[in-house]
Protein backbone atom coordinates (compact mmCIF):
# COMPACT_ATOMS: atom_id res chain seq x y z
CA UNK A 1 0.00 0.00 0.00
CA UNK A 2 1.40 3.19 -1.04
CA UNK A 3 1.75 5.90 1.83
CA UNK A 4 -1.93 7.64 0.77
CA UNK A 5 -1.56 10.96 3.83
CA UNK A 6 -3.41 11.47 6.64
CA UNK A 7 -7.28 10.26 6.41
CA UNK A 8 -9.65 12.97 7.38
CA UNK A 9 -13.53 12.13 8.43
CA UNK A 10 -16.06 13.77 6.32
CA UNK A 11 -19.27 11.74 7.41
CA UNK A 12 -19.21 10.26 11.16
CA UNK A 13 -20.03 6.61 12.00
CA UNK A 14 -23.10 8.11 14.15
CA UNK A 15 -24.18 10.40 11.06
CA UNK A 16 -24.33 7.51 8.47
CA UNK A 17 -26.47 5.34 10.78
CA UNK A 18 -28.66 7.87 11.60
CA UNK A 19 -29.40 9.14 7.80
CA UNK A 20 -29.24 5.28 6.88
CA UNK A 21 -32.10 4.50 9.21
CA UNK A 22 -33.95 7.66 7.52
CA UNK A 23 -33.41 6.31 4.26
CA UNK A 24 -34.99 2.85 5.24
CA UNK A 25 -37.86 4.55 7.03
CA UNK A 26 -38.46 6.23 3.39
CA UNK A 27 -38.19 4.17 1.19
CA UNK A 28 -40.26 1.68 3.53
CA UNK A 29 -43.41 4.00 3.58
CA UNK A 30 -42.67 4.82 -0.56
CA UNK A 31 -42.99 1.07 -1.40
CA UNK A 32 -46.31 1.12 1.27
CA UNK A 33 -44.68 -2.16 2.68
CA UNK A 34 -44.53 -3.94 -0.63
CA UNK A 35 -41.47 -6.49 -1.35
CA UNK A 36 -38.55 -4.26 -3.39
CA UNK A 37 -35.16 -5.76 -4.62
CA UNK A 38 -32.14 -4.45 -4.01
CA UNK A 39 -29.43 -4.31 -6.72
CA UNK A 40 -26.32 -3.80 -4.94
CA UNK A 41 -23.87 -2.39 -6.94
CA UNK A 42 -20.27 -4.37 -5.88
CA UNK A 43 -18.14 -4.10 -4.39
CA UNK A 44 -18.72 -0.48 -2.91
CA UNK A 45 -22.46 -0.53 -1.74
CA UNK A 46 -22.19 -3.65 0.24
CA UNK A 47 -21.90 -2.03 3.76
CA UNK A 48 -24.61 0.75 2.44
CA UNK A 49 -26.63 -2.24 1.44
CA UNK A 50 -26.54 -4.30 4.46
CA UNK A 51 -26.89 -1.67 6.44
CA UNK A 52 -30.14 -0.17 5.01
CA UNK A 53 -31.92 -3.65 3.96
CA UNK A 54 -31.82 -4.33 8.35
CA UNK A 55 -33.68 -1.03 8.57
CA UNK A 56 -36.55 -2.01 6.16
CA UNK A 57 -39.22 -3.91 7.96
CA UNK A 58 -40.87 -5.94 4.82
CA UNK A 59 -39.36 -8.25 2.14
CA UNK A 60 -36.09 -6.95 0.51
CA UNK A 61 -34.47 -9.15 -1.88
CA UNK A 62 -30.71 -8.82 -2.94
CA UNK A 63 -29.39 -9.32 -6.18
CA UNK A 64 -25.42 -8.38 -7.12
CA UNK A 65 -23.75 -6.67 -9.72
CA UNK A 66 -20.90 -5.47 -11.07
CA UNK A 67 -19.11 -2.92 -13.10
CA UNK A 68 -15.95 -1.51 -13.27
CA UNK A 69 -15.28 1.86 -14.55
CA UNK A 70 -12.19 3.39 -12.32
CA UNK A 71 -8.74 2.88 -11.87
CA UNK A 72 -7.02 3.98 -8.96
CA UNK A 73 -8.73 7.52 -8.26
CA UNK A 74 -9.50 8.55 -11.80
CA UNK A 75 -12.57 7.48 -14.28
CA UNK A 76 -11.85 6.42 -17.67
CA UNK A 77 -15.39 7.16 -18.67
CA UNK A 78 -15.54 3.06 -20.03
CA UNK A 79 -18.08 0.98 -18.62
CA UNK A 80 -17.65 -3.14 -18.52
CA UNK A 81 -19.99 -5.58 -17.01
CA UNK A 82 -18.29 -7.56 -14.90
CA UNK A 83 -20.58 -10.10 -12.85
CA UNK A 84 -24.27 -9.77 -14.41
CA UNK A 85 -27.02 -10.73 -12.19
CA UNK A 86 -28.08 -14.27 -11.61
CA UNK A 87 -31.90 -13.86 -11.16
CA UNK A 88 -34.97 -12.40 -13.14
CA UNK A 89 -36.06 -9.23 -11.61
CA UNK A 90 -39.34 -9.00 -14.62
CA UNK A 91 -42.57 -7.19 -12.92
CA UNK A 92 -40.41 -6.29 -9.80
CA UNK A 93 -39.67 -3.14 -8.13
CA UNK A 94 -36.18 -2.62 -8.10
CA UNK A 95 -34.23 -0.03 -6.41
CA UNK A 96 -30.24 0.17 -7.35
CA UNK A 97 -27.99 0.58 -4.29
CA UNK A 98 -24.93 3.12 -5.51
CA UNK A 99 -22.27 3.81 -2.80
CA UNK A 100 -21.41 7.46 -4.53
CA UNK A 101 -22.52 9.30 -7.45
CA UNK A 102 -20.30 11.51 -9.38
CA UNK A 103 -20.05 11.43 -13.30
CA UNK A 104 -23.45 9.40 -13.55
CA UNK A 105 -22.07 7.54 -16.16
CA UNK A 106 -22.51 4.26 -14.36
CA UNK A 107 -25.30 4.47 -12.94
CA UNK A 108 -26.77 5.70 -16.64
CA UNK A 109 -25.52 2.91 -18.35
CA UNK A 110 -26.93 0.59 -15.86
CA UNK A 111 -30.21 1.81 -15.89
CA UNK A 112 -30.86 1.21 -19.40
CA UNK A 113 -28.97 -2.26 -18.85
CA UNK A 114 -31.92 -2.87 -16.13
CA UNK A 115 -34.95 -1.24 -18.23
CA UNK A 116 -34.28 -4.07 -20.65
CA UNK A 117 -34.62 -6.86 -17.78
CA UNK A 118 -38.36 -5.53 -17.68
CA UNK A 119 -39.00 -4.35 -14.22
CA UNK A 120 -42.11 -3.04 -12.71
CA UNK A 121 -40.39 0.12 -11.21
CA UNK A 122 -36.38 1.25 -11.24
CA UNK A 123 -35.14 3.54 -8.72
CA UNK A 124 -32.07 4.60 -7.32
CA UNK A 125 -30.75 5.19 -3.93
CA UNK A 126 -27.30 6.60 -3.50
CA UNK A 127 -25.62 7.06 -0.07
CA UNK A 128 -23.55 9.98 -1.52
CA UNK A 129 -23.67 12.62 -4.04
CA UNK A 130 -20.94 14.82 -5.80
CA UNK A 131 -23.52 16.45 -7.89
CA UNK A 132 -20.62 19.39 -9.50
CA UNK A 133 -19.30 16.30 -11.20
CA UNK A 134 -22.29 15.06 -13.23
CA UNK A 135 -22.03 14.67 -16.91
CA UNK A 136 -24.90 12.21 -17.31
CA UNK A 137 -28.59 13.05 -16.45
CA UNK A 138 -28.81 11.15 -13.56
CA UNK A 139 -31.32 12.15 -10.81
CA UNK A 140 -31.16 10.04 -7.63
CA UNK A 141 -34.76 9.51 -6.06
CA UNK A 142 -33.04 8.56 -2.65
CA UNK A 143 -29.70 10.55 -1.50
CA UNK A 144 -27.92 9.79 1.69
CA UNK A 145 -25.37 12.78 1.68
CA UNK A 146 -24.68 15.65 -1.18
CA UNK A 147 -20.48 15.57 -0.39
CA UNK A 148 -17.89 18.45 -1.85
CA UNK A 149 -15.76 17.57 -4.88
CA UNK A 150 -13.12 15.22 -2.97
CA UNK A 151 -11.89 11.80 -3.23
CA UNK A 152 -13.74 9.85 -0.55
CA UNK A 153 -12.65 6.31 1.11
CA UNK A 154 -14.76 4.10 3.69
CA UNK A 155 -17.90 2.54 4.31
CA UNK A 156 -17.32 -0.05 1.23
CA UNK A 157 -15.46 2.86 -0.96
CA UNK A 158 -12.19 1.84 -1.83
CA UNK A 159 -8.76 3.51 -2.92
CA UNK A 160 -6.76 0.58 -4.92
CA UNK A 161 -9.35 -2.02 -3.53
CA UNK A 162 -7.92 -0.50 0.10
CA UNK A 163 -9.70 0.89 2.98
CA UNK A 164 -13.40 -0.29 2.33
CA UNK A 165 -13.46 -1.53 5.76
CA UNK A 166 -13.45 2.05 7.54
CA UNK A 167 -16.68 2.89 9.50
CA UNK A 168 -17.04 6.10 8.70
CA UNK A 169 -16.41 8.21 5.18
CA UNK A 170 -13.42 9.70 5.02
CA UNK A 171 -11.39 11.69 2.84
CA UNK A 172 -7.63 12.15 1.64
CA UNK A 173 -6.50 15.25 0.58
CA UNK A 174 -3.04 14.41 -1.60
CA UNK A 175 -4.98 12.22 -4.25
P1 LIG B 1 -19.58 7.61 -11.93
O1 LIG B 1 -19.81 6.61 -13.01
O2 LIG B 1 -20.83 8.25 -11.40
O3 LIG B 1 -18.56 8.65 -12.37
O4 LIG B 1 -18.84 6.89 -10.76
C1 LIG B 1 -19.43 5.96 -9.95
C2 LIG B 1 -18.39 5.05 -9.33
O5 LIG B 1 -17.10 5.65 -9.25
C3 LIG B 1 -18.76 4.74 -7.90
O6 LIG B 1 -19.57 3.62 -7.81
C4 LIG B 1 -17.39 4.51 -7.26
O7 LIG B 1 -17.01 3.17 -7.45
C5 LIG B 1 -16.44 5.38 -8.05
N1 LIG B 1 -16.17 6.64 -7.35
C6 LIG B 1 -16.60 7.89 -7.70
N2 LIG B 1 -16.17 8.82 -6.83
C7 LIG B 1 -15.47 8.14 -5.89
C8 LIG B 1 -14.78 8.54 -4.70
O8 LIG B 1 -14.71 9.72 -4.30
N3 LIG B 1 -14.19 7.54 -3.99
C9 LIG B 1 -14.21 6.24 -4.38
N4 LIG B 1 -13.58 5.36 -3.61
N5 LIG B 1 -14.85 5.83 -5.48
C10 LIG B 1 -15.47 6.77 -6.24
Amino acid sequence: MENIGQIKTLISEADLKKRVEELAKQIYEDYNKRSITFICILKGSVFFTVDLAKHIPSNVKLEFIRVSSYHGTESTGKIELKIDLKDDIEGEDVLIIEDIVDTGRTLSYLKEYLKTKNPKSLKICTLLDKKERRVCEIEPEYVGFNIPDKFVLGYGLDVDEEYRNLPYIGYIDNV
